[in-house]
C-alpha cells in the first residue's frame, strides 16, 4: 500500500538518472580513465539502488522502509528519490558497511 500521493516525480526522475547512469556505463573506459575502478564499482552501485527503488515503486512499497516498516520522510526522499532505507537503518547500514571499506 502507497501512503504518498504522488510518486510520479520521483519514477521520472529516477529513470532519467538511471538511463544517464547506463549511458555513462556504456562507455566503461571513459569512467576508467576519469575515476579508476573504484568509480566504476561507484557507478554499478548507483544503479542497483535506483534499480531496488524502481523495483519497491513497482511492488507499491516505495517510500516504505523495507528494514523496519515505517514511512521515509518526505525531505529524505525529495532529496535522495533512491533511497529505500529510512534515515535511521541507513545510518545502521553505513556503520556495519564501514568494516568492508578500505
Ligand atoms: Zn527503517
Amino acid at each position: 500500500m502507497i501512503v504518498r500521493k504522488v510518486i510520479d516525480p520521483y519514477i521520472a526522475y529516477l529513470e532519467e538518472k538511471r538511463n544517464h547512469l547506463m549511458a555513462r556505463r556504456e562507455s566503461k573506459l571513459e569512467i576508467l580513465r576519469e575515476g579508476g575502478e573504484r568509480a566504476l564499482l561507484h557507478s554499478r552501485h548507483d544503479i542497483t539502488r535506483i534499480d531496488f527503488a524502481l523495483l519497491r515503486i513497482d511492488k507499491k512499497q516505495y517510500g516504505l522502509c523495507p528494514d523496519c516498516g515505517c514511512e521515509i520522510e518526505e525531505a529524505r526522499l525529495t532529496s535522495v528519490p533512491e533511497t529505500v532505507f529510512c534515515a535511521s537503518c541507513q545510518s545502521d547500514r553505513d556503520k556495519k558497511n564501514k568494516h568492508f571499506r578500505h
